[in-house]
């Protein structure tokens, strides 16, 4: 799960890594009076999305008085921001963060994140910060720098030395630069992070090193024991159909495709999507529901698909082992009857009760296709799909 800046921000306070003062505004006027309260002239105004490249475009603006930072608030809320990080849609900014500006001397790459090669916490560091990183990695490599933590020993002061000597920093830097580091590892730990990234971390005219920018992920699977971070997770920002595919614990992607697949098992899914290419045709998503599914899931499931405008078939792809056939059936049936069904639906059974699960399909009379494998039914819905079937 992804979180905004400014909620980022928040927590690298309590972790003590020095973040500029701000406030967070959903309108104007709020905006105006967060600037006005932070009393220096000039403010940076900064669209609230999960996304970065916002700076390029346009969501990141300094403000040299509170009507201008009201103005660029009114300007970005509401409308929908696209970065190079986001698809042609964008996502809506419903909030800015409005902070004090910093005068930089230096901006610095940091991040912290899992190696799973290595199995280790390794924090990436780069003096060549505040641009994109992965053309820094693709272009320059040798300007990053990788420093990875043992898990028993934990982060020592060496790790700090030598992400200190990449940024070129003098004593005094150094001692900051430790501090902050120690706030990154311990809220990463703390909160079940999957990576922690500041980008830039900068030193200002004055010689403090400030995170101006704050991103961070969270391991999904670890949300159930923070419900702190839980209750920071803005749908707004995420896909319709994932966010609401979650809300029935349905492991749904969106992918670029027009055949919709429902099956349970990720082994099974990634194998249908297989061999629907195969086939010469691409599927609008993964959805896995799951081991224990039962009626109702699968019925969600399958609204979930129809409602799909880009879906031209329906594969359903289902092994039986807990879940029984019949129960997936009823729920295939269910669904069917409170959606109007206008696209072909291929369905391809097997396991306990499949007998029973085939012959309430074909008794429906909702002209449901079955197949007896997937290599047939991977076929007849990429048919179908292209209306030559
Ligand atoms: P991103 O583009 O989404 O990654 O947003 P950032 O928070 O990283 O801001 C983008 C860029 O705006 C930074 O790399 C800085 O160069 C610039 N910027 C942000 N805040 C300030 C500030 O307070 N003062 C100055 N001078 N530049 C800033
Ligand atoms: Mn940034």
């Amino acid at each position: 799960m992804n979180i905004h800046e400014y909620q980022a921000k928040q927590l690298f306070t309590d972790f003590s890594i020095p973040v500029p003062r701000g406030a967070v505004a959903a309108n104007a006027a709020e905006a105006q009076d967060a600037a006005r309260q932070l009393a220096g002239s000039t403010c940076v105004v900064k669209a609230q999305i999960h996304a970065g490249a916002r700076g390029k475009a346009g969501g990141v603006k300094l403000a040299r008085s509170p009507e201008q930072a009201g103005q660029f608030a009114a300007d970005m809320l509401g409308t929908r921001l696209v970065t190079h990080q986001t698809d042609a849609a964008g996502l809506p900014v419903n909030s800015v963060w409005i902070e004090e500006a910093s005068a930089i001397k230096s901006e610095f790459y940091l991040s912290l994140l899992l190696d799973r090669e290595s199995e280790r916490l390794i924090f990436v560091a780069s003096a060549a910060g505040g641009m994109d990183i992965e053309a820094v990695a693709a272009q320059t490599p040798e300007k990053i720098v990788k420093v990875p933590v043992h898990p028993a020993a934990g982060l020592q002061p060496y790790h700090g030395r030598q992400i200190g000597a990449a940024f070129g920093l003098g004593k005094e830097q150094q001692g900051q630069l430790q501090t902050i580091l120690e706030g990154i590892y311990r809220l990463f730990l703390a909160k079940d992070c999957s990576q922690i990234e500041i980008n830039p971390l900068i030193e200002t005219a004055d010689g403090r090193l400030v995170a101006l920018d704050a991103k961070i992920n969270f391991d999904d699977n670890a949300l159930a024991l923070h419900p702190d971070i839980a209750a920071m997770r803005d749908a707004s920002q995420e896909d319709a159909k994932e966010a609401e595919a979650k809300q029935f614990d349905l492991n749904y992607v969106t992918l670029g495709g027009n055949i919709g697949c429902m099956v349970n098992g990720a082994g099974l899914a990634m194998a249908t999507m297989d061999m629907v290419k195969l086939k010469g045709g691409a599927p609008a998503n993964f959805l896995d529901v799951g081991g224990g599914t039962n009626k109702d899931k699968v019925k969600e499931a399958f609204k979930l698909i129809l409602s799909d405008g880009t879906v031209k078939a329906v594969l359903v792809n289902i092994f039986g082992g807990i879940v029984k056939c019949d129960v997936i059936a009823a729920g295939i049936l269910a669904a069917v009857e409170e959606m109007h069904l206008t696209i072909p639906v291929v369905v391809r059974l097997e396991g306990t009760n499949v007998e029973q699960g085939k012959t309430m399909l074909s008794q429906s009379g909702l002209g449901l296709a079955t197949a007896d494998d997937l290599n047939q039914a991977a076929e007849l819905a990429v048919k179908l799909a292209e209306g030559v079937a």
